[in-house]
């Protein structure tokens, strides 16, 4: 029985005493007192599928015992930073990730968020080449710090800071895009943009494999192997970002860049990497590591042994449960349907992803494309009266991002499928 303030209450708090700019998405948001597995619980004890994740935070399912049991444990034994001391919980986890990475990505740095581990992916990558030029793609999400929110490549989420040396390269986007799937066609701008914006030499590329922030958009097939090519013959790294699409979420892969047969000189993640708790990582190579010994590097709770100890039981977790496999599953089985629903119901204009990374496009003209605004802001409303919580972002706000905790049914798909086809149906 829950005896905390309403939601009235607790909005007003919120106004007075936090961020102005933290935003909700329903008129009257839920309070959310619990969670268990793929459902969460308001103060009345009604039950939502949580067809969002916590913005794909939770891939092991809402409080799972093991990882419950793994931050209750450690904490109580130790809670500290580790970077001076030894402590297995660290080295432990390190290995086990290292474990899940190809090739020679075997040196884990943590940090505390997506954004750190992006920032230190890009200082390291500077660093290496001795280049300051950073290439991202339009439409990007990496981060809100300095250097990450000039990669980032949306103007709503920009603000009017300097952004030295970072270009954005035209986004290979299937549904929206002038080269339509066509992958080898948009990686001639990334040429272009060597040869044109830059001194001929790159520090890095970042991209996701599916951009989530943007809107679910899978990278047209065939570019990345083409823009890994051409960043490696302009001295660059490559960086992954798989603060979303990693840890088995894409289902047919444990790492999203794997779908595209390339292998990054360096690996950022976060989210799910905790399955809630405040974690992240930077995968890369023994010789591309070596640069931060240049001076000190030091990142105070960054692989502290409460947070790392949760990181090895969610990949415990992954591995026992197929949580992989079953996002493969269910993924394909819920993409199926909601493709069907495209088919009954001219406002979607689009149904794509993979595994549980799935995205849902609303328009009011197929032809032109235009984004359904009001109709997106409708639709999740009245799915949240019938108890799913879904995710929306894009350009220009008008998709369904659907990304659950991986341990998501087919029941649960069934049910966020009825939900949007009852919602569609009496609009
Ligand atoms: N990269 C991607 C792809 C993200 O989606 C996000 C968060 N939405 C980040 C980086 C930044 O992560 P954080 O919010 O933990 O800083």
């Amino acid at each position: 029985q829950y005896a905390g303030p309403t939601a009235d209450e607790i909005l007003a708090k919120r106004r007075a005493y936090l961020s102005p700019s933290i935003m909700h998405f329903y008129k009257n948001p839920v309070n959310i007192v619990e969670g268990r597995k793929q459902y969460l619980f308001d103060e009345e004890g009604r039950r939502y599928v949580d067809a969002f994740g916590g913005i794909a935070t939770v891939c092991c399912g809402h409080c799972h015992p093991d990882v419950v049991e793994a931050i209750v444990n450690q904490t109580k034994k130790l809670q500290h930073s580790t970077v001076l001391y030894l402590n297995h919980a660290i080295t432990d986890f390190a290995q086990a990730l290292a474990s899940k990475l190809p090739g020679r990505l075997k040196v884990v740095f943590f940090t505390n968020s997506g954004t750190e581990a992006n920032e230190l992916a890009i200082l390291i990558a500077k660093l290496y080449t001795g280049c300051h030029d950073i290439i991202s793609l339009r439409n990007a999400y990496h981060g809100n710090a300095a250097g990450t929110m000039g990669a980032t490549a949306m103007s709503s989420w920009k603000f009017n800071v300097v952004q030295s040396g970072v270009h954005h390269a035209v986004n290979p986007d299937p549904y929206r895009g002038i080269f339509g799937a066509d992958g080898e066609k948009y990686a001639r701008d990334v040429q272009d943009i060597i040869n044109f914006g830059t001194s001929g030499n790159v520090a890095a590329f970042i991209s996701e494999a599916i951009e989530g922030v943007g809107g679910i958009i899978e990278l047209a097939p065939g570019y990345l192997p083409a823009v890994y090519n051409t960043i490696k013959k302009a001295g660059g790294l490559c960086i992954a970002d798989e603060v979303q699409a990693g840890f088995g979420r894409t289902g047919s892969h444990f790492w999203g860049f794997e779908a595209h047969n390339v292998v990054p000189d360096i690996v950022t993640m976060a989210k799910g990497i905790g399955n809630g708790i405040p974690l992240g990582a930077v995968v890369t190579t023994p010789e591309i590591a070596e640069v931060l010994t240049r001076r000190s590097y030091f990142n105070t709770f960054g692989g502290n042994p409460v947070c790392t100890a949760a990181g090895l039981a969610v990949l415990k977790v992954i591995e026992k449960e197929k949580l992989q496999q079953n996002a493969f599953v269910v993924g394909s089985y819920l993409k199926e349907r909601l493709t069907a629903l495209k088919d009954k119901y001219e406002l979607i204009g689009d149904v794509r992803g993979r595994g549980l990374m799935l995205g849902v496009e609303l328009v009011t003209d197929r032809a032109k494309k235009t984004p359904a605004n009001a109709e997106i802001l409708h639709v999740m409303e009245q799915m949240k009266e019938l108890g799913v919580l879904i995710g929306k972002g894009g350009y220009y706000g008008n998709v369904f991002r659907i990304t659950p905790p991986l341990c998501f049914t087919k029941e649960d798909a069934d049910f966020v499928a009825d939900a949007m086809d009852l919602t569609l149906s009496r609009m």
